[in-house]
């Protein structure tokens, strides 16, 4: 009865040839198309499938960080770009690297010898009608099939840009400094945090914030426009000294119960997640480099230890707006035989596109032979991701890749930093070893 289902998968980058994968094992017939070498994004360039367009790191490979972790919950599944990573690894300290020519070719070399996988190198235009439909055709789609894409979603659903802010974790702010109150007392009790400012702390952090250095953009970043309507902040800074205070970080309808005065300044955090153990630093999307970031966004009250779960990021990223449209199991909500997969979900970077992959490739499977669907908790990284992008209290949605702060606390309480990932890595391995095996 299977052999009659027919599924397409429409990107052959790590997601896609992830999902192409997961179809493929459980005995579905797949046509995977890929739009190279007839047509390339303005960053890809080798023929290949599975091409890595910046880094040649797939990050830490150490079981008690999340990129490991993320790694180690995607050998359960058979990985297919973990797989062909470790063949084409390269030495670089903690990190998995590799040599991306090889790796891209030894993935296109296993994907056309599978013999339920017929790959067609052309673009797609319109989303086709098949059984099962996977899109992964990642965070630079073709223009005419992102048009498709906006029409299905809703054009207001689909970004073409990430200007994100920095998250940092709620444990790591110092809540004797900072205090909660939304302006005017308006609004959920603990639904803001704010970092309170003196004239002197607020000029010292302006000075360092327009003097710190900016990340390169890639070429396809620089073009003309792309940042209007959301300016980095530190650009919005080096407009003057009070730009940012009249503007992000203004004080008003807000009173330090420390000194019973509006303070000069404040940066505002919002709760990014229900159970709120992360914070966004409202209004600070920046183009900083990450250690700048890190050392100047210290320099604010309340932030002297601040644990970032994500550094901001500018960058062109066409996304949708998955937690108005996506369920966990990455099936879009009102066409049920429709996924969505990789970069274009909102999960960000090479190994998190590939193991959404996985999860869509998985799930339409199971849709097509009416197995059960693979649901797993938030205690994994790969289930906490998908939680995340299709979790509907996520209002102002921008991507995500794996970090710690997704994942729950512990029941104990361990102070040491590593001994508490590695717990919470064992925690996410028990539990997959027991849904798995
Ligand atoms: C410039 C840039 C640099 C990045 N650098 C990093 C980095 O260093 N580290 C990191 O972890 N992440 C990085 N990312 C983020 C992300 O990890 C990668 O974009 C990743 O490749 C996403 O995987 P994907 O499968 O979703 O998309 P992709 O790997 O981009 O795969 C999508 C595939 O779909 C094809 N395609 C597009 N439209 C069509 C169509 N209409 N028909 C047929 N085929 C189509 C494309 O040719 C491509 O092969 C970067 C992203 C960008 C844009």
């Amino acid at each position: 009865m299977k052999k009659n289902k027919n599924a397409i998968v429409i990107g052959g980058g790590l997601a896609g040839v992830e999902a192409a994968r997961q179809l493929s094992k459980a005995g579905i017939k797949v046509t995977l198309y890929e739009m190279k070498p007839t047509k390339f994004s303005a960053a890809h360039k080798n023929a290949d499938l599975a091409e890595l367009v910046c880094s040649n790191s797939l990050k830490a490979e150490r079981i008690g960080s999340a990129a490991g972790l993320l790694k180690a919950e995607m050998e359960y599944f058979g990985s297919l770009t973990l797989e062909c990573a470790k063949l084409s690894k390269v030495p670089a300290g903690g990190a998995l690297a590799v040599n991306r020519d090889e790796f891209a070719r030894l993935v296109t070399e296993k994907i056309e010898a599978d013999e339920n996988i017929t790959v067609i190198r052309e673009e797609v235009t319109k989303i086709p009608d098949a059984d099962a439909v996977i899109i992964a055709a990642g965070p630079l789609v073709s223009f005419s099939l992102a048009e498709e894409i906006g029409k299905l979603c809703g054009k207001e659903f689909l970004s073409f840009f990430d200007a994100a802010a920095p998250i940092i974790t709620f444990d790591s702010i110092d809540m004797t400094k900072a205090f909660t109150q939304s302006r005017y007392d308006r609004g959920g009790e603990d639904d803001y945090i704010n970092c309170p400012m003196n004239k002197a702390e607020y000029d010292a952090f302006h000075d360092a914030l327009i003097n710190a250095e900016s990340a390169d953009l890639h070429e396809i970043d620089k073009q003309k426009g792309v940042y209007e309507g959301c300016m980095p902040i530190e650009v919005l800074a080096s407009r003057g000294r009070d730009a940012i205070r009249f503007g992000p970080m203004k004080p008003v309808g807000l009173r330090d119960p420390n000194t019973g005065h509006r303070p000069w300044a404040v940066l505002q955090l919002r709760k990014e997640n229900k159970e709120g153990t992360m914070y966004n630093m409202v209004g600070f999307q920046t183009n900083l480099k990450f250690a700048e970031q890190k050392r100047v966004f210290s320099m604010i009250s309340g932030l002297e230890n601040a644990e970032f779960v994500r550094y901001g990021v500018m960058h062109r990223n066409t996304f949708i707006d998955s937690p108005r449209l996506l369920n966990n199991d990455f099936s879009f909500r009102t066409k049920p035989n429709l996924f969505f997969a990789g970069q274009i979900t909102g999960v960000e970077g090479y190994m998190e596109s590939a193991a959404s992959g996985i999860m869509a490739g998985y799930n339409a499977a199971a849709m097509l032979n009416n197995t059960p669907k693979l649901k797993l908790e938030n205690i994994t990284m790969m289930g906490a991701l998908a939680n995340y992008i299709s979790d509907p209290d996520i209002k102002d949605f921008q991507p995500m890749g794996a970090a710690m702060g997704l994942l729950p606390p512990l029941s104990e309480k361990i102070r040491d930093k590593k001994e508490r990932y590695e717990q919470i890595a064992k925690r996410s391995l028990d539990y997959l070893t027991k849904v798995i095996l």
